[in-house]
């Protein structure tokens, strides 16, 4: 879709609540988390894809600049809705070539996880599906879920591989993610997961397979410059601590970001991983009361991932208010991906932290906003509406902020501002 040719300067005018996320650009804990900057009766300049002017309508159209350039100022009426930063969805799988309906069905009928792997479902039937698929494809799906995304209020996505688990394979995912982050107008972060399980041909010699991802694949992606990050599955029937650890070390020596997924079934130490100093560490769902106080005292953000626990009908979900409690830095995000969290909603996302986490309506935006944004080390652009930072934003047709986390699957994003343009497809 070609990029409509717009004004490069816009107004944002008839805003009912605006909420800033303004701060220092620094994860918010504790009680900070509440605090979403909301201004009400609100309009928003911007002027080269950022953030000229962002406060009380009437401050804002007396504001000298505007005066003198109105004529040249494209506007879009916000109707008394609800504005906030375009919502950052810092962890998402979307590079796989068809869902899971057979696991899908097999869950509901009582199957667990492993009884599912063994019968060919799981990881490994995606990785078989992203095998044979060609790039052209998995771009294309790739696309589809980054416009669904943005069609409910995300600009700003972290994409990660994971289902090649060769290098070609590797490769291909990453290139189809370039490819349909070109034809996208938001931005997207791409993350390197060969170390997502154990791939079958190396079953019985993960210790090799981690020896490939670090001297084969970690150097050709960060020469390519086709990944930010590099990401580590870090659990039960994944990867050990001692292995993950060798992928930060490598990712790092190659000038690479890491992430890890830990704690999402079994209980690990978070000490030796937080030495690599990662962007972030995903899932949590068993964290302990000692590593909660080492993320406390560190930038390293917790992303919480309800989608995966609501899809996978558990009923225990992330313990966020003992994380926010102590101090740790949270953020959420969908998870998306074909085999526990097939949804592209960050406003479901948030509508679940209210519901099943119990963050208030607040917390959550921040954690999906300015939080998400640390979790991607973006902060100093994205993820709040401070003059100079870039102009992305999400526009609600409700009256109250916190009718986005209510109206639960229900998608009420009406316009989407990307780089200071209309960016929403119609
Ligand atoms: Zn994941």
């Amino acid at each position: 879709m070609p990029k409509p040719r717009t004004s490069p300067y816009l107004l944002l005018a008839n805003i009912g609540q605006l909420l800033t996320l303004r701060g220092e650009a620094a994860p918010r804990r504790g009680a900070a988390l509440r605090e979403i900057g909301l201004v009400e009766g609100a309009a928003v300049v911007c002027a080269g894809g950022k953030i000229l002017a962002a406060g009380p309508q009437r401050e804002i159209l007396r504001g000298p600049w505007l005066r003198s350039n109105r004529r040249k100022v494209q506007e879009l009426d916000c109707r008394g809705g609800v504005v906030l930063p375009g919502l950052i969805d810092c962890h998402t799988h979307p590079v796989f070539a068809e869902p899971r309906l057979v696991d899908f069905e097999k869950r509901i009928a009582g199957a667990g996880y492993e009884e599912i792997a063994a019968a060919g479902g799981g990881i490994r039937s995606s990785v078989a599906g992203v095998r044979k698929a060609a790039a052209g494809q998995l771009s294309e799906n790739v696309l589809i879920a980054l416009n669904a995304m943005l069609e409910q209020g995300t600009s700003v996505v972290e994409t990660k591989s994971g289902y090649g688990l060769t290098l070609e394979d590797e490769i291909k995912s990453l290139e189809a993610i370039r490819q349909a982050a070109r034809r996208w107008p938001g931005e997207v972060v791409p993350t390197l997961l060969a170390a997502h399980v154990v791939p079958q041909e190396y079953a019985g010699r993960a210790d090799e397979y981690v020896r490939l991802v670090c001297e084969e694949m970690i150097p050709l992606v960060a020469r390519r410059k086709l990944a930010r990050y590099v990401d580590v599955f870090c659990d039960r029937g994944a990867f050990t601590q001692e292995q993950s650890e060798k992928i930060m070390t490598a990712s790092q020596r190659h000038g690479l970001g890491t992430r890890a997924h830990v704690c999402q079934f079994t209980p690990a130490r978070l000490g030796p991983l937080l030495e690599h100093r990662p962007a972030s560490l995903d899932h949590m769902d068993c964290v302990q009361a000692e590593d909660i106080a080492l993320l406390a005292r560190g930038e390293t953000v917790a992303v919480l991932l309800p989608g995966a626990n609501y899809f996978l009908g558990h009923k225990e979900y992330p313990d966020a208010r003992r994380l926010i409690d102590a101090g740790a830095p949270v953020a959420l995000a969908t998870d998306y991906n074909p085999g526990t969290s097939p949804t592209p909603s960050m406003p479901f996302v948030i509508s679940l932290a209210c519901t099943h986490m119990k963050m208030s309506p607040a917390e959550a935006i921040a954690a999906a906003t300015i939080n998400a944004a640390c979790a991607l080390r973006l902060q100093d652009r994205k993820g709040s509406l401070d003059a100079g930072k870039d102009a992305d934003m999400a526009v609600f047709d409700v009256k109250d902020y916190r009718e986005i986390a209510y109206w639960f699957a229900w998608d009420r994003c009406v316009e989407m501002v990307v780089a200071g343009r209309p960016a929403r497809r119609t």
